[in-house]
């Protein structure tokens, strides 16, 4: 606003008129001034038209302007909060009254200052004019805005912290307050923030009457020591509900003398109530597991390692929970680590949960297990929750029932073959006896001495033949699996014997038996001899009649076996044929060519059977054959 430039001419009428002043007067002008330019504060005096008729230095500076500069202007042009038409009202609303108000300046530059103005109505001389002192709140303000901005976002946090976010202080006095309660104070204490900000006693009345005393002094020890305030304990509501609170701050000492704790408290009723709960469900859980008569192991999946175990477990396993909670299931599973892995996964992915191993036991006795694993998530950690039933003595009695049921289709098979010999085989020579019995009979006189001789002879070959198949028969179906009945053979020794045993035919035959070097071993010695005696009786038989026999005898160790061998340069057998040999009745040739019954290999095989073994035939037909087996160790 542009002011008459009379008015400068007027304004120093103040200090021409001091010139008339008294000395005391002088005086009290000079103080005056002094306090004037020596305030911190900008000192402005206004007319009651606006108009800026005296500053000191210290609001020359807050506005930027020289005294002169200062001196042309009115409230009119500074003023950048109050509405032009407003301000006039304003000033005319301080005269006779003091007020102190916030509003804005605008400095030389054109930017704003926050100011505090303190302003009063002074009259001098019959004229009434303003003196105003300003301060610059430009950064108080800032201080604020922050301040309250913090505060905001305490209360935003403090609103989603379940519980109250306090500060209780602790006056000198014994009074204690809580200068700042989040709104969830409403539901710990069910009082307002603004109820306790200077009397914290609403909070004590709350708290349950046999909790006080401990609170109080919890409080008054935390105070004392400047620890950590840690506290459970139960408010009551106006209907009479107790609740449970945890209360956690830190507190510090102030100037004052007061302690001020910031902290926090929540309601723990029901977190307790479900504490309990699941304390209670757990020693139910744990009694069971550990009680329980199957045998429970807790696997963690990824490692293996075994986590928990129950009392069933230290039995079957024969370790201590110690020793056994110390193992990892590769430990204990006859799998390798790879296939264990693999196995877990299928059971962590629940693609498989029942499971059958083989588990080795502390005194390293194997047991057939039947496992049962179930995922399960507890602690943030995968486990196996595995449940396990030992079904050796199953396993072991389904090997018997396996064992029994080839016996018996053995046998059965025996029977048809005893059926076929009993209507083939043993029928031919009964037929020779009838039928040569009957020619006797008939031509009776006229019957020669020669040719009853000679029928008689037929007879005789034919009962012969009867009494070996018979014999052999029997031989056959004596031989047993029982391991009792095995002794330490020296095969030396034994083939020594059947070399003499044979040394007839040998020689009849001109036979060379070569014998290596042969083992001592546990065997059945009558069914050993028997087996040799077949092999080598063949070995005997087979051969084409111009030529010289060479038979051998030897042997080979291997691991879990002792392996034998007989070997001649007879006729040899087609490869065909290599199995059908050991059928029962099986013969290649008849009886005109080689005399025999059919069973001798067969036996032979069943002998080997019972001791473990195996027998096969290798040969070069037309020059010989090799039949080898072996007799487990
Ligand atoms: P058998 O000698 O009483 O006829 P075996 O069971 O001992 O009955 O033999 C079955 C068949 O195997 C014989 O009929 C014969 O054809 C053949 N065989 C057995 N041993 C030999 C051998 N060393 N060389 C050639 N053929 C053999």
């Amino acid at each position: 606003m542009k002011r008459d430039d009379n008015y400068l001419d007027a304004s120093p009428d103040i200090f021409d008129a001091s010139k008339k002043f008294s000395k005391k007067e002088d005086l009290l002008l000079k103080r005056y001034q002094t306090l004037l330019q020596i305030s911190n504060d900008g000192i402005h005096v206004i007319d009651k038209e606006g108009n800026i008729i005296e500053v000191n230095n210290a609001f020359c500076k807050m506005l930027g302007y020289t005294e002169s500069e200062i001196l042309k202007l009115s409230l009119f042009d500074i003023d950048a909060y109050f509405a032009n038409e407003k301000l006039p009202k304003i000033i005319a609303n301080l005269v006779d009254k003091s007020e102190i108000f916030q509003t804005k300046y605008r400095r030389k530059d054109g930017s704003l200052i926050d100011v505090e103005i303190n302003a009063s109505c002074v009259s001098f001389d019959g004229v009434n004019n303003i003196y105003a002192s300003s301060i610059d709140i430009t950064s108080r303000i800032k201080v604020n805005k922050i301040q309250t901005e913090a505060l905001d976002h305490l209360n935003k946090i403090a609103s989603r912290i379940p519980g109250v976010v306090f500060q209780y202080a602790l006056r000198p006095d014994g009074s204690s307050f809580f200068p700042y309660a989040s709104e969830g104070v409403r539901e710990i204490y069910h009082v307002s923030p603004e109820d306790i900000i200077n009397d914290a006693s609403v909070v004590f009345n709350r708290i349950y009457k046999d909790d006080l005393e401990g609170v109080i002094q919890s409080i008054n020890a935390s105070a004392k020591n400047l620890s950590p305030w840690q506290y459970e304990y139960r408010v009551e509501d106006e209907d009479g509900t107790i609740r449970l609170l945890y209360g956690n701050s830190i507190p510090q000492k102030e100037q004052d003398g007061s302690i001020l704790w910031h902290g926090f408290i929540t309601d723990i009723t029901m977190t307790k109530k479900a504490e309990s709960q699941l304390s209670e469900l757990s020693n139910r859980y744990r009694k069971l597991f550990d009680s329980h008569s199957s045998v429970m192991l807790l696997i963690d999946a990824e490692s293996g390692n075994i986590l928990d175990v129950n009392i069933s477990a230290l039995h079957f396993y024969g370790y201590s929970k110690e020793q056994l909670k110390n193992l990892n299931i590769a430990d204990i599973n006859c799998l390798n680590k790879k296939a264990i892995q693999h196995e877990m996964d299928l059971a962590v992915s629940e693609k498989r949960n029942f499971f059958m191993f083989k588990h080795k036991i502390a005194n390293g006795e194997i047991k057939d297990v039947e496992v049962h694993s179930t995922p399960i998530m507890f602690n943030g950690i995968r486990m196996l929750f595995s449940v396990i039933h030992d079904i050796s003595d199953r396993v072991k009695n389904e090997k018997l029932v396996k064992v029994y049921t080839e016996k018996l289709q053995r046998v059965n098979g025996d029977l048809d073959s005893f059926a076929y010999v009993a209507s083939h085989d043993l029928k031919a020579p009964l037929n020779v006896v009838n039928g040569f019995l009957g020619l006797i009979h008939s031509k009776k006189e006229s019957l020669s001495n020669e040719t009853r001789d000679e029928y008689l002879r037929y007879i005789q070959g034919a009962v012969n033949q009867m009494k070996s198949l018979i014999n052999d028969l029997l031989q056959f179906s004596r031989i047993g699996g029982n391991k009792d009945s095995f002794v330490m053979v020296d095969v030396n020794l034994l083939l020594l014997s059947i070399q003499d045993v044979l040394s007839e035919t040998i020689q009849q035959n001109k036979a060379t038996i070569a014998i290596q070097a042969l083992p001592i071993i546990s065997a059945n010695k009558t069914l050993l001899n028997e087996l040799f005696m077949n092999l080598i009786g063949n070995a005997l038989k087979y051969h084409k009649s111009d030529q010289e026999i060479l038979i051998e005898v030897g042997y080979q160790e291997t691991t879990e076996s002792h392996q034998f061998f007989v070997k001649d340069n007879g006729i040899g057998i087609a490869t065909e044929n290599f199995d059908k040999v050991f059928v029962m009745f099986r013969r290649l040739h008849t009886q005109t060519e080689f005399q025999g019954t059919g069973i001798g290999l067969a036996l032979c095989k069943r002998i080997i059977e019972a001791h473990d073994g195996k027998i096969w035939v290798e040969s070069d037909f037309g020059k010989g054959s090799t039949f080898y087996f072996t007799i487990k160790k």
